[in-house]
């Protein structure tokens, strides 16, 4: 295929990311797939990014998400940047098929403004789509700005405009799932296990309250806020209250936490992430937000570990309740689903993330959506003198 991507990461953190990074992950995930289906990858990326892409333009030397701890003001002027540099070099050159954006609000308000002198371009939702009411309400992206979610259910309750531009959705994917039906059945210890941001929308209280009244060991495992160890928020004192999330943490969850039926283990990564996961009875979802994609629910089918989980956002996209997990309406019933969990077959789950959710199934997808894309685009572009 002779296809020139340019990839725009965004400014925050190198590619493929330090230690936390949603958005930086997934383009590590996805770009060695697009380079074996034969596409050139131009990456748009903090200079200390080392994914193996064909070309990397960049702006700032190193990942600049430090600098959002401080105010608005002293901080709007990064992404911006880091886009004019993108539309430069749009501008400077002809080989650029097509534009895959995933820089939340500034990537998609910049190109939709270049109108015909910009490449087709593809800008990925990542997000909860309740943000930027202004922004999506009034998007005209031309024939050229498309954009596609990461659900199916995270677009149906986008704004209308958005919905307008949209060419579908793209489920995550986990390294995880390739051969995940191939590798030896893990050990199942006893814990439940939630993996992910410690904040409200996550439901970590409506977890911890479940395994005290259940007796089933609960691990949380996270970062709350900035602070990834629980030694690091011990030390912060008082003023790590500002941080809303710390807040609910001290407030509702630290109190179930005795350090033996439930725990706080802090960020964990890498092999004791996997291991964590893989040796879970189940991951619970106790969500009170719509969860857009979903990553550590992929995840966890890939390593052998039923979901257990309310039915919300792309919850039920990603389970087959009854086969991979056991999805509720009903807050209230988890607890019950939890005990029903042990029922389910993991190899079922790592059948099923072999199926659908490897990298090469996204990438495929993706390349699908990008020919769409460009055949939107229906008057040639205008290129500089
Ligand atoms: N994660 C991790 N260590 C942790 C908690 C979470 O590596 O201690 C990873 C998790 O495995 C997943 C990502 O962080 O890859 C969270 O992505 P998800 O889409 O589940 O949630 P988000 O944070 O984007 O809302």
């Amino acid at each position: 295929m002779s296809l020139t991507v340019l990839m725009n990461a965004g400014p925050w953190l190198s590619v493929p990311p330090p230690g936390y990074g949603g958005i930086e992950n997934v383009i590590a995930t996805l770009v060695p797939e697009l380079r074996r289906l034969g596409v050139r990858v131009v990456l748009a990326s903090v200079g200390s990014s080392t994914l193996p892409v064909d070309e990397q333009i960049s702006v700032f030397a190193d990942g600049q998400f430090a600098a959002l701890q401080r105010p608005y003001n002293q901080v709007c002027g990064i992404a911006q940047a880091h886009l004019a540099g993108v539309v430069r070099e749009l501008h400077s050159r002809d080989d650029i098929d097509l534009v895959h954006d995933h820089v939340e609000a500034v990537g998609l308000a910049t190109l939709a403004a270049m109108g015909p002198a910009g490449p087709p371009t593809l800008h990925t939702l990542h997000w909860d789509l309740a943000k930027h009411p202004a922004l999506y309400g009034s998007l005209d992206g031309g024939d050229r700005v498309r954009v596609n979610g990461v659900s199916a259910s995270q677009l149906a309750r986008a704004p209308l405009a958005l919905r307008e531009h949209s060419v579908g959705h793209v489920h995550l994917s986990t390294p995880l799932a390739v051969d995940a039906d191939r590798r030896p059945r893990p050990d199942k210890g006893e814990h439940l296990l939630i993996l992910g941001r410690i904040n409200p929308g996550k439901g970590q209280d409506v977890g911890a309250r479940l395994a005290h009244r259940v007796g089933i060991p609960l691990v949380l495992a996270g970062p709350v806020g900035p602070y990834h160890r629980p030694a690091d928020l011990a030390a912060a004192g008082d003023e790590a209250r500002q941080n809303p999330d710390v807040r609910f943490f001290l407030d509702e969850v630290a109190p179930h936490v005795d350090g033996d039926l439930v725990r706080w283990v802090g960020t964990v990564a890498g092999q004791e992430r996997d291991d964590l996961l893989a040796s879970a009875r189940a991951s619970l979802f106790p969500l009170r937000w719509e969860e857009p994609g979903g990553t550590a629910v992929v995840e966890s089918l890939a390593l052998g570990t039923p979901v257990v989980a309310t039915a919300r956002g792309c919850l039920p996209e990603l389970i087959e309740h009854g086969r991979t997990g056991l999805l509720t309406a009903d807050e209230e019933e988890l607890g019950d689903l939890v005990l029903a969990a042990e029922l389910l077959d993991p190899d079922e789950c790592r059948r099923v993330a072999a199926q659908r959710f490897t990298p090469a199934v996204m990438a495929q997808r993706y390349v699908e959506l990008y020919e769409r894309v460009r055949q939107s685009a229906s008057a040639p572009r205008l290129l500089p003198a």
